[in-house]
């Protein structure tokens, strides 16, 4: 979600087309003037498809008390809906339909299912219909949090249940609102607003229309698009051109762009072996439809395989987009060429903040050779749907099952809605992911609860979270400091002039010395140690079970201390996802079948430490384990 400083996507409505139409005040079909859609920013709606709006259509019924045809008054048939994401805990949409808000669908994280609120329109039809859960009160004003007793009400149709949403108005017509239905006949208002007329729109919302009435907008966008495509890949005709492309919408619309108008026709798809069957097959049918040349970078099972190394990934914490995206695409592209590539991406701003802020081209961050050229950068959801309708390109079928962002299916910046609706489709997998949060939690005392809210996607909680946490009876502090730590080393101590640290997992010698290079060259290897001294004077002492650094001098001490803690995680806790191998500048780095580990050539080692610095290793855990022991480190040096 965008901070609200960002203007979002101008949305209006056509009344006498029936149709939205973006960025421009007058209908490219009819050319009236249409009137400005008051959404919550960025305002980047999309449509909803058939199956949503038939699922839409019974939870309205349900959450309402309305029967079919009072339905069609909140959803006309024949007409489109339109879901616009606001913040929320979870999944939340405003619906729009008629260039209207009807009300707010959401995913109620605690009963594990959509619910429905009717607000603005959706109150306005249900009041003046007198249809559904509706009440007519006899207050001069609502006020939100007020309790309206039974006494109050004029005239109502309650539900039966509590925590029911009921369309309210007071009595002289001057207010409306939505209440929650409590115990009794009692109502708690949620919202109110001044009140509005109901507005019916009878003409349907034809496809055709809405093309026709953004063509002109849409051209456009495709000529920028392809005016920076082609601009860049002239001014930078030595680096080779390769879409990206991931199965999803916006990359679908880059590689339609970038094969028609600048013949690009060579492609990357990043199998993170987290993808679901239906965007595979969406890459073969696309592949051979367009006779692309692709190239998969795929991350095997390197995912579950990892797993237990670097527990669950989480929003702050995501190790697996370096094991299971960075690296395998580096090795592909490192295998395709030895020169620089220009990746071209279907990313957008509207996405998120760091991509509002990104720049329609630059060198990549995490790839080496790389650089990103986004040339839809500036398009709405919207805008990549009306592409996709109007050439007729073959979209991955997820979407149409309500699957709104296309992506490694337990990613954690998912959404509980997403999790349910992949279980739904394919049970077998999510049955594979929460076998595993169930040891993973029971292993560290983690409440079921963890696993049905998905409290493991963050490593700290955000405050929605903590208070929804609250609520349950738990202390989001507990689930925070379980989340957070990492227990490879079980002790800390101070011996004499040294300092020591015990694992909790054994340390293979043979691994630890085959990364040594990248330190000394000078080491002496016996039975059950190996000791060698750092460049500042620090002896160094690796056993099977521990690391003892003596204290020669202070100078870098916890540099040095931490360097050996980065070599021993890679050796004992290698995720083999050959991110150091991608990025040794020397090639010094090999796969040894015989230690089932990797091998530094000290005759190509540099010492450079960037395969320290690439490694996820040593990011997720060793510089977490170091941070957490720093201040005991300190401390303990100190005493020496
Ligand atoms: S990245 Fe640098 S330190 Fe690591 S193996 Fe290669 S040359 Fe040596
Ligand atoms: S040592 Fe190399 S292969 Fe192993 S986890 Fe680190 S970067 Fe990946
Ligand atoms: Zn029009």
């Amino acid at each position: 979600m965008l901070p609200r400083f960002v203007k979002g996507v101008r949305v209006y409505w056509c009344l006498d087309c029936n149709v939205p139409v973006l960025e421009q005040s007058h209908c490219g079909k009819c050319n009236s003037v249409c009137f400005k859609v008051k959404l919550t920013p960025p305002s980047d709606i999309r449509p909803a498809f058939d199956t949503e709006v038939r699922e839409l259509r019974e939870l309205v019924k349900a959450e309402l008390g309305l029967s079919e045809k009072e339905a069609d008054i909140l959803l006309p048939r024949n007409q489109l809906v339109f879901f616009n994401k606001i913040p929320y805990i979870d999944a939340a949409d405003e619906v729009v339909v008629q260039g209207q808000i009807i009300g707010h669908r959401y995913y109620d994280p605690e009963s594990r299912k959509w619910r429905f609120k009717p607000m603005y329109q959706g109150v306005a039809k249900m009041l003046e219909n007198k249809i559904g859960y509706y009440a007519v009160v006899d207050l001069p004003r609502l006020t939100k949090g007020y309790e309206i007793h039974g006494d109050r009400i004029v005239e109502a149709n309650l539900p039966e249940k509590k925590n029911m949403y009921i369309a309210l108005v007071t009595a002289d017509g001057e207010t409306q609102g939505v209440g929650v239905k409590l115990q009794g006949k009692r109502i708690r208002v949620a919202k109110y607003w001044s009140s509005k007329k109901p507005l019916y729109l009878n003409k349907p919302t034809a496809l055709k229309d809405l093309l026709e009435a953004n063509e002109a907008r849409l051209e456009t966008l495709v000529s920028k698009s392809r005016r920076i495509l082609e601009k860049t890949l002239a001014r930078h005709s030595a680096k080779r051109p390769i879409v990206s492309y991931s199965g999803g919408k916006d990359s679908l619309v880059t590689l339609h762009i970038a094969l028609n108008y600048c013949g690009v026709g060579e492609a990357i798809f990043n199998d993170t072996g987290l993808e679901l069957p239906e965007t595979v097959e969406n890459v073969d049918k696309v592949t051979e439809l367009y006779g692309l040349k692709l190239h998969v970078a795929s991350a095997e099972n390197r995912f579950f395989e990892s797993l237990w190394i670097y527990g669950p990934p989480a929003r702050d914490y995501r190790w697996c987009c370096k094991v299971c995206k960075l690296t395998p695409i580096a090795r592909t592209y490192k295998q395709i060429t030895s020169g620089e590539i220009i990746s071209i991406v279907g990313q957008r701003k509207y996405e998120s903040i760091q991509r509002f802020r990104q720049r329609y081209f630059e060198k990549s961050r995490w790839l080496p050779k790389v650089y990103l050229l986004s040339p839809i950068l500036d398009w709405s959801a919207l805008e990549v749907w009306l592409y996709i309708f109007k050439e007729k390109l073959p979209y991955n079928t997820l979407y149409s099952k309500g699957l709104d962002r296309i992506g490694c299916w337990l990613c954690p910046a998912c959404e509980l809605a997403e999790f349910h609706l992949v279980e739904q489709l394919h049970p077998e997998l999510w049955n594979k992911w929460n076998n595993f949060l169930v040891k993973y939690a029971e292993k560290k005392g983690f409440p079921q609860e963890w696993i049905k809210y998905g409290w493991w996607r963050w490593k700290r909680l955000p405050g929605d979270q903590k208070r929804f946490i609250e609520q349950l009876g738990f202390e989001p502090s507990e689930i925070e400091e379980k989340n957070q730590k990492i227990e490879y080393i079980r002790e800390l101590k101070k011996e004499d002039n040294s300092i020591v640290a015990y694992f909790s997992i054994p340390i293979d010698l043979k691994k630890v010395e085959a990364l040594l290079p990248i330190y000394v060259d000078k080491y002496t290897l016996r039975e059950n140690r190996i000791e060698f001294t750092l460049p500042q004077g620090n002896k160094v002492t690796i056993c099977k079970n521990s690391i003892e650094v003596e204290l020669e001098s202070q100078e870098d001490f916890i540099k040095d201390f931490a360097n050996i803690v980065y070599i021993v995680s890679r050796a004992v806790l290698c995720s083999k996802c050959y991110s150091c191998v991608n990025w040794c500048p020397s090639n010094a780095i090999v796969y040894d079948p015989k230690i089932n580990g990797f091998r530094v050539l000290s005759e190509k080692c540099s010492k450079c430490k960037i395969c320290n610095k690439e490694c996820p290793t040593v990011r997720y855990i060793a510089d977490n384990m170091i941070a957490a022991l720093e201040s005991l480190i300190t401390f303990y040096t100190a005493e020496v």
